[in-house]
Parts: C-alpha cells; structure tokens; sequence
C-alpha cells in the first residue's frame, strides 16, 4: 500500500539572538541553523521511519531542491515534489536565551501547489492506499474529494487550525487528528462536540497525558496513556504521533495498535532534540528501554 502525502515543506531558519527584538531594532544574532521542517515533510519522514511507503506530494522553489533531496534520503518517493517559481515555504525562527521564541512562517511554493500535479499524482492511488494532509499547504479539498472518489482513506492532522480550512474539508475527512487545543478551537468554531462530529474516527492528542480515540459511528471512545518519560524537546511528536499511527494502519494494524505503536514512537521523540532529521525509526523503538 501507498501513503500519499500532500504536505508541507519548510526551510526552517533558526537564529539565536540574545533577547527577542523590539519594534525598529536592529539585532545581530548570536547563532544560526537551517533545516528541514513543515508538518508534512515531518509526517513523511515519520511515516518512512515506520515502514511506509510514503509518496509527497508538493512543492519547494528554486532554493529548496535540497529539502527535497533529504527526504528522498528517508526513502520518501519526492517524484510529486514540484519546483515552483515561488521561494520554498519558511520559518524565520529567532530563539532567545531563555528559550522564548518568535516564529515567522511564509507558506511560499506550499500555497500554490498545482492542482493539476495533485491530480496527477493521485490518479496513482488505489484503494488502501491512505492520504494524508495537513493545513499548511493549498489544494487540500480537490486532494480529499479525489481521494475519496477513489475509495482512498483521507486522514487529516487540522494544524494549524483555521475554521474555514477545516469546514471545507471536513466532508471528505475519514479520520481527525488534533491535539486539544486544536479540539477545542474545532468544537468552539462550529458548535460541535467532538463524538458528534460526522468523522469515522478522531484522535485528540493529549500530550504528557496521552490520547483519546473516538469512533463516532459506535459512540465507542478509548483512552490511551503516554509513556512517562523526561521529555527535553517536544517539537515534532504531535508529527511523529499521526506519521506513526498511518503508518501504522499502512501496514494493516488495528487502530489500537497503531496508537500504541505511535505513543511509543512520539515518547522517545520527545526525549531527543530537533525535529525531522531525530524522527525515531522501528529499530529505535524495539531497542527503547522506557
Ligand atoms: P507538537 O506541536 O509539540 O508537535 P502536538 O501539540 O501536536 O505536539 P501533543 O498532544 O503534545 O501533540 O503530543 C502528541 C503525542 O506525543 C501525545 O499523544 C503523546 O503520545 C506524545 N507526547 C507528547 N508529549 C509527551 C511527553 N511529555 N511524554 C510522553 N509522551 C508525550
């Protein structure tokens, strides 16, 4: 089975500057780093590392070949990642010592992927095959209706949240991951409680607290606990959370097991610092001594 991402991918820019700038100051920082980073390139890279075959699809500009060219080293098939006349999507990133930050994000080549390449790379799918989406790339209804149509189970990670994205979508959605606040904006914009959503499946991230499944068709809602750790870093582990879970579901696990193995794989990512490139693999996860 395939796992088709459209997703995003940023170039994160990471300065560390001794306090955060006031308005019209002029600043030298400290320290800079560039990587790779996006929800959806994170959601491939942790899909790859748990096994799946994993199809992105999307687009960098002139200055992003490289982006692209690290997930191809995850094992991540990038033939669906375009050049775009358009800079790569970005994150200014300006970090302080205190570890406060500030974070400017450009959507660039992510915001204006071609519907016809999506439709392209889609036309591919077969039923089984999962996609998967997030909200910081274009395109994402046309995805999930033709997904859809193809008999394609369409998981959607509603980050970051915004209510039109949402509501549009939403009909073509066969599974909701969010995290709570996220759940909470969702039930304040449209009134809605969570089980009643007209979702098959939802999954509310809970942090150091776990996760809470619900399958609206059966009313049926299942807590899951997080492993107790000493967390030093939790960029990433909502990502790493629901790359694992599909991955999981990729290769035929029940739902529950899926979670399990997603909680697992989220718990040692929250023990590591960074984001895409310490993303755990199988191997990591057998050998964790939680
Ligand atoms: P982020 O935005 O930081 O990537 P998120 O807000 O999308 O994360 P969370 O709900 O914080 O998502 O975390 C996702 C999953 O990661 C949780 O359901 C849990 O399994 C795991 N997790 C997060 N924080 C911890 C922690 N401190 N200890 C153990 N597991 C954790």
């Amino acid at each position: 089975m395939t796992v088709y991402n459209l997703g995003s991918i940023n170039i994160d820019m990471v300065y560390r500057v001794p306090h955060l700038p006031k308005p019209g100051e002029t600043l030298a920082a400290e320290g800079f780093s560039q990587g790779l980073g996006g929800k959806g390139a994170n959601m491939s890279v942790a899909a790859a590392r748990g096994a799946a075959h994993v199809r992105h699809i999307g687009a960098v500009g002139p200055d992003g070949r490289w982006a692209a060219d690290r997930l191809l080293e995850y094992g991540i098939d990038t033939t669906h990642i375009a050049t775009s006349v358009e800079a790569t999507g970005h994150a200014v990133i300006y970090v302080d010592d205190a570890a406060e930050n500030v974070i400017v994000l450009w959507p660039g080549a992510n915001g204006i992927i071609d519907e016809n390449q999506i439709g392209t790379a889609l036309s591919e799918a077969s039923p089984g095959d999962i996609l998967m989406m997030q909200n910081e790339t274009s395109g994402q209804v046309l995805a999930a209706r033709m997904a859809q149509d193809l008999g394609v189970r369409v998981v959607y990670a509603a980050a970051p949240f915004d209510v039109d994205a949402v509501q549009a979508v939403l009909p073509f959605v066969d599974m909701l991951v969010m995290n709570e606040v996220e759940a909470a904006q969702l039930e304040g914009a449209l009134g809605v409680k969570i089980p009643d959503l007209n979702v098959d499946d939802v999954i509310v991230t809970l942090g150091a607290n776990g996760c809470r499944w619900y399958q609206n068709s059966t009313k049926l809602e299942t807590a899951f606990g997080a492993i107790d750790v000493d967390p030093v870093d939790t960029t990433g582990a909502g990502d790493t959370f629901t790359g694992y879970v599909i991955a999981g579901l990729d290769r035929g696990m029940p739902m529950a097991q899926a979670i399990g193995l997603a909680t697992q794989a989220a718990a040692l990512m929250v023990t590591r610092l960074g984001a895409a490139d310490v993303i755990p693999d199988l191997k990591d996860i057998q050998d964790m001594k939680l």
